[in-house]
């Protein structure tokens, strides 16, 4: 039997906090359904695959982790070819990106020897799947990114920044407001608009603050702060960063934050924990926190550009080389679904963090 506020425990318990506290900031609600400890979606759930409720990238094609992969030997040859070297993988998913990375990076044989492997993985379940999956390059998990030593890092990100909480805001008549969840008489969690005030105003991105009224405006405290981390570790010790997103380059309005389950669009608010939720990332805000840390970035690229910049078609020719025709059509189809701009080419996007002094990575030298 499910109520109005769903079919788990965490329905109850948010409404429970609501109730007590008042209407929940969109970024706390967002919270709460990812990652209760109890029902959070990242706690119970499969996320990924055709049983999963979404696809990723590495799941499509194994070419993706295997450039990265590539990426990130020809970077570390460029830092001098540190040893031992630090790789970090946050929300590694299945671990297939990784796997495919080491695969690749295995022809680098000095490279691969000097890894040593973390991974920052929310989700209990998917942790077992990583360690079964990386089980030959001995990975150590991590709580987060502070848990990591110090040292050279090369380290890599798809759709992690998408699940980081947002809050959101929304134009009044003469400033802005936070946005907030509450529960209305039947129930059920509905989005209300906070007090107008010159605060919220001043936390809207400069760029959208003179918006038509209505205008909704999301920020993600959480993801600057961990980019703001990530540059600070590049300055310490020579590395970058590889974050691959759907998203955009500059401040843009409107609400993103969306739920998917089982590969279909569901409603934000109901049943929490059901459903992943994630928002476009707002790369520009990325990017302005680590340069204020000290790194340098490149980017926001398309996805499409990048991976063909690595050399994704010539990837492509090896492995469809000899290989069955069905073999083929499938590594064919997998690419384009990455490269394709009506498909990921265009929407994901590649900003890369790196240490200053080192020269651009590779798919970022000829600029935008
Ligand atoms: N990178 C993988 C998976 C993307 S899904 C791929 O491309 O297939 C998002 C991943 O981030 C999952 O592994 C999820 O469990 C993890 N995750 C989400 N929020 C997290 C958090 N706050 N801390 C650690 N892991 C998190």
């Amino acid at each position: 039997m499910s109520d109005a506020t769903g079919s788990t425990g965490l329905g109850a318990r948010i409404a429970r906090r609501i109730r007590a506290e008042g209407p929940l900031s969109v970024a706390a609600f967002m919270a709460m359904a990812l990652h209760d400890p109890e029902y959070g979606y990242y706690r119970h759930q499969y996320p990924i695959g055709r049983d999963g409720d979404f696809i990723t990238a590495p799941e499509i094609s194994q070419i993706f982790g295997e450039l990265i992969g590539l990426w990130c030997a020809d970077l570390w040859r460029r830092m001098g070819a540190p040893d031992p070297v630090t790789i970090v993988e946050l929300g590694p998913g299945r671990g297939v990106l990784l796997a495919d990375f080491l695969r690749a990076a295995g022809t680098v044989p000095e490279f691969r020897r000097a890894m040593r492997l973390y991974l920052v993985e929310a989700s209990p379940v998917l942790r077992v799947a990583q360690a079964e999956c990386l089980a030959a390059a001995a990975p150590v998990f991590v709580a987060d990114l502070d848990a990591v030593p110090e040292g050279s890092l090369l380290l890599v990100a798809n759709e992690f920044f998408d699940a980081l909480p947002v809050r959101q805001f929304v134009r009044c008549r003469n400033q802005w407001a936070e946005r907030l969840v509450a529960v209305d008489e039947g129930g059920r969690f509905v989005f209300v608009d906070g007090r107008e005030s010159a605060l919220a105003t001043a936390l809207v991105p400069a760029a959208l603050r003179d918006s038509p009224a209505g205008t909704i405006a999301e920020i993600c405290p959480s993801s600057a702060a961990l980019a703001g981390g990530i540059a600070s570790r590049l300055v310490r010790h020579e590395g970058a960063a590889l974050l691959i997103d759907y998203g955009h380059g500059v401040a843009t309005p409107g609400a993103t934050l969306a739920a998917v389950r089982l590969h279909r669009a569901a409603d934000v608010l109901e049943d929490p924990g059901m459903a992943d939720l994630s928002v476009h990332v707002d790369f520009a805000a990325i990017a302005v926190a680590a340069v204020a840390a000290g790194a340098q970035a490149y980017g926001p690229m398309p996805q499409g550009r990048f991976l063909t910049a690595l050399g994704a078609d010539a990837r492509l020719a090896a492995l469809c080389a000899g290989a069955p025709r069905d073999r083929r059509d499938r590594l064919e189809r997998g690419l384009t679904r990455l490269i394709d701009p009506r498909e990921m080419g265009t929407l994901f996007k590649a900003l890369a963090l790196v240490s200053p002094g080192l020269p651009a990575p590779a798919g970022f030298e000829a600029g935008l």
